[in-house]
């Protein structure tokens, strides 16, 4: 299996740079749309009342399969709480088996299942800050469910705002307290021109320089890379945002363009980090987040199995 990814990744590696071959690798799907929370910064607040019906447990099954029979091998599970009920949790297992490899995004509130995949928890500061954001006595939440959380696979993922960029050091003790593999950061998408969440590029660029002196002293913690980070200083890179790689499903089975965001994707002022990571990938073939965790992740899963030599892909998690 391992020489067989790796061959995998490799190929698919020269078809991209060298031969600009722009077939998804991965996409993402949504159990559901549904969540217990209400967060200010939330994109999906408003189609959650839509009255339309969520894809069933069957139809969720036959997305994912027409979706890995196109050779995808990748898939985040997202927008909704993915965790808030049996039928939503049904279609994770459902989907995961679908793909080689799989995140949950969570908000950290619903007990976590052992499956196997790398749990994305959406961490928005210290306690008071992250309550500020998603509500009262979300955090314990959070706290008590990751403690007694039976994967360690899990990290955070903070978007800063205008409310929590202030926070960034706190917010990275916080995630080490709570005991999580690694942070990653991004920035807040818009919903308007005048959204006061959204941190200005003069004030972002504040926040990537602090974020770059903290890497330095942290780089096995903090997951974003120079690369990445630079790119997200200016809107350059969102004219040729490869979104593409990656398209995303509505717990409805509806195709979002041009991205996650569907139609509150503001290019000009988006912060996402994923697509300067995968153009990383692409251009460096390795270092960002996507590919140190598929590192851990088949470090946990394969190097530490019987009969294979521990740690064998540990050393190329190093950053440089
Ligand atoms: S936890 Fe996520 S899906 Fe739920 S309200 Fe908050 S941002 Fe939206
Ligand atoms: S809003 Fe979506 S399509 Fe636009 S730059 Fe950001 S990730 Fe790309």
């Amino acid at each position: 299996m391992l020489p067989y990814y790796l061959a995998y990744g490799a190929s698919e590696y020269f078809k991209l740079k060298f031969f600009g071959y722009e077939r998804p690798f991965g996409c993402s799907l949504a159990p559901t749309i549904q969540c217990n929370l209400n967060c200010k910064q939330c994109y999906e607040t408003e189609n959650r009342n839509s009255g339309k019906k969520e894809l069933s447990l069957e139809e969720m099954g036959a997305l994912a399969e027409k979706l890995s029979k196109q050779g995808i091998k990748h898939c985040t599970m997202t927008d909704g709480e993915p965790l808030i009920s049996r039928e939503s949790i049904e279609k994770c297992e459902t989907i995961i088996g679908h793909f080689w490899m799989n995140y949950i995004v969570t908000n950290g509130t619903k007990e976590i299942p052992d499956f196997p995949v790398f749990y994305i928890l959406s961490l928005d500061g210290p306690p008071k800050v992250h309550d500020n954001l998603r509500g009262d006595g979300v955090f314990q939440q959070l706290e008590k469910n990751v403690k007694k959380s039976p994967t360690d696979n899990i990290y955070g993922l903070c978007t800063l705002n205008s409310l929590n960029h202030e926070h960034i050091s706190q917010t990275i003790s916080t995630a080490e307290d709570l005991g999580l593999k690694g942070i990653m950061f991004n920035w807040y998408n818009p919903a308007s021109d005048d959204d006061s969440l959204w941190v200005n590029y003069d004030t972002r660029n504040k926040d990537i320089n602090l974020l770059l002196d903290l890497i330095e002293q942290k780089p096995e913690f903090i997951y974003n890379t120079k690369f990445e980070l630079d790119m997200l200083r200016n809107p350059e890179w969102t004219k040729s945002c490869p979104s593409y790689f990656v398209p995303s499903y509505d717990a409805f089975g509806d195709l979002k363009e041009p991205c996650v965001f569907g139609e509150r994707a503001f290019c000009e002022k988006c912060g996402c980090h994923v697509f300067p990571a995968l153009m990383e990938s692409i251009a460096k073939g390795r270092k960002t987040a996507q590919f140190r965790m598929v590192l851990d992740y088949m470090d946990a899963q394969w190097t530490n199995s019987p009969g294979i030599l521990p740690g064998l892909i540990s050393p190329f998690l190093s950053k440089e």
